[in-house]
């Protein structure tokens, strides 16, 4: 059989130009989305006049119509176009303020004389159950009546709802915020206070802050007493059943001894917040342990450390702990180049390298970097993620210590849009890492017919459309729910992304990399940059499409 003719140089060059310009086009969709997601309107009114006015006729009866908002408040119209009142969502500053898994958005029906005639429920992203124990609840949505506008915006103490104490306290703030109160989605707002270090620092007379957020240090008579770390402050989140905790970690002065923990509050269920509050309060674990110790031990392990019956809560309080000690250890280590930062350059170096060399396909090399990535991943516990990308998006990110994990995105996004290789997917991917390696270690590997296998296939698709068209909407969900990429981080803490963390490297143990094929919207999104290099394909033009809506949606 003839050997096919090798492509001549003219040939090669002009397939090397088609693959640098549609993956220079393909780049740039997905960053014209980000910078979509950053441009958004934060202060956009969503609503439908028609809800508004249906929505406020029983408390404004004279209402015909309702004219264009502005700053927000739209005016109710009765015939004559005279305004009869006005009504406002509590969004998008309420969008923020999250109840027990998500924000609400309640709509305020004001009189002329702009004193509050009815406060209204529109949307909500929290549980179910609570939501609906609040709509029931006739006091909570009765005690705004007849307040001026100019009384909105200060807090004070709001009438909660038993039994959903989040979700209405949450509704209750975003009322406040809407009109003016800051901090609003701070959950714990008060300052540290000497009471609060007390057991540790007896003797202690003053706090301060240092330059890092959460971090404070604690003195007697301008000799330091040690350091104390707060979880809410550094931005840590460990979630327990429904909620996060305020947990302290208070330190020897050289910051090597754990002096002890306390527990400030909890957005957590009762009655577990009362139990992990007792057990931080009387037996408390980490005191009198080396910070190294903590770091290493296994916590899970730990009697001391769990309550029955409220061991997500007590893991949140150890992961928040773990967590506040690791970042602490890490700003310690001082502004050179951190071992941990080292060590994930060298994992991206070699993933890169063996990701677009040919002798990253030998079965040894595969495999052994595979074990380093599932290393990488448990250590690091850095990886591409819509959660990442989208919060990058909406939010901006800062640099500093986060440039490794820049480095891996730019890894992900920009070698397969100029070489036609996934280096993410193919090697660097902790996830993917460890679902080769189930792989190869399952006994007998089954493939699905191909016409269940086609139709799953499309399932990831499906996932990043539908996070993309959430993020725009300004949704409020969390991300991290749709992968399990989470749980590398911060261990089974949250349910939904363990729960997809271990059906999908169970599934991998039969179906080859089962997660990746019917599950993964990242792998879907990078798939966007390599499939079909050197031609244009129906993803193009729906990628087009959706840049087209997303620019409508910021411009209009
Ligand atoms: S498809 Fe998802 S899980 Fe699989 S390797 Fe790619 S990013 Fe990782």
């Amino acid at each position: 059989m003839p050997r096919p003719e090798a492509p001549s140089p003219k040939t090669d060059r002009k397939r090397r130009l088609k693959r640098w310009t549609l993956g220079s086009y393909r780049l740039g969709v997905i960053l014209a989305a980000l910078a979509c997601l950053r441009a958004l309107p934060r202060d956009e009114v969503s609503l439908d006049p028609a809800v508004v006015l249906e929505m406020s006729r029983e408390a404004i009866p004279g209402a015909v119509s309702a004219g264009d908002p502005a700053d927000g408040l739209f005016p109710l119209l009765d015939g004559d176009s005279q305004t009869v009142g006005w009504a406002t969502s509590t969004y998008p500053q309420a969008a923020k303020i999250q109840g027990y898994s998500g924000s609400s958005e309640l709509l305020m029906v004001f009189g002329a004389d702009r004193k509050v005639k009815a406060v209204r429920f529109l949307a909500s992203a929290d549980t179910d159950g609570h939501v609906k124990k609040v709509r029931d609840d006739e006091p909570f949505w009765r005690q705004w009546d007849g307040k001026a506008e100019a009384e909105l915006g200060a807090p004070g103490s709001p009438i909660v709802v038993s039994g959903a104490t989040l979700t209405s306290e949450a509704m209750a703030r975003g009322v406040a915020a809407r009109f003016g109160a800051e901090g609003m989605d701070e959950w714990f707002p008060d300052a540290l206070k000497l009471a609060d270090v007390a057991k540790q620092f007896p003797g202690a007379d003053r706090i301060s802050e240092s330059d890092v957020s959460g971090i404070h240090q604690v003195w007697e008579k301008e000799e330091l007493l040690g350091t104390v770390l707060r979880s809410s402050r550094m931005g840590i989140s460990a979630r327990g059943y429904n909620g996060t905790s305020d947990v302290i970690v208070c330190l020897s002065p050289d910051g090597e001894k754990v002096l002890g923990i306390g527990f400030l509050g909890s957005r957590d269920n009762e009655p577990y917040v009362s139990d992990v509050r007792d057990e931080v309060k009387f037996a408390d674990g980490f005191a009198g342990k080396s910070v190294a110790t903590v770091l290493a031990e296994d916590t899970r392990a730990s009697p001391s450390l769990f309550t029955s019956g409220a061991s997500y809560t007590n893991h949140a309080v150890v992961e928040s702990v773990r967590e506040m000690l690791r970042r602490h250890l890490a700003e310690e280590e001082g502004t050179g180049f951190p071992w941990k930062a080292s060590l994930a350059f060298a994992w991206i170096g070699i993933g890169v390298f063996v990701g677009v060399n040919k002798v990253g396909n030998k079965s040894a090399v595969r495999l052994g970097y595979a074990a380093i990535s599932v290393a990488a991943g448990l250590t690091l516990g850095w990886m591409v993620s819509q959660d990442q990308l989208v919060g990058w998006g909406m939010n901006g990110f800062g640099w500093r210590g986060i440039l490794p994990l820049l480095a891996l995105t730019a890894a992900a996004l920009v070698i397969p849009a100029f070489t036609g290789k996934n280096v993410y997917c193919n090697r660097i991917c902790p996830h993917g890492a460890a679902q080769t390696l189930a792989g190869r270690s399952g006994e007998k590997r089954f493939h699905l017919p191909p016409k269940l296998h086609a139709a799953l296939t499309r399932l990831p698709w499906l996932t990043l459309l539908a996070i993309w068209a959430l993020a725009f909407l300004a949704s409020g969900i969390p991300f991290a729910y749709f992968e399990p990429f989470e749980t590398w981080s911060s261990g089974f803490v949250a349910f939904i992304p363990a729960a997809i963390l271990t059906v999908g490297l169970v599934a991998a143990f039969f179906l080859p990399q089962a997660y990746c094929h019917y599950g993964c919207p990242t792998g879907a999104l990078l798939k966007f940059l390599t499939a079909s290099p050197t031609a244009w394909t129906r993803r193009d033009t729906i990628a087009a499409l959706l840049i087209v809506a997303a620019l409508s949606r910021v411009l209009l």
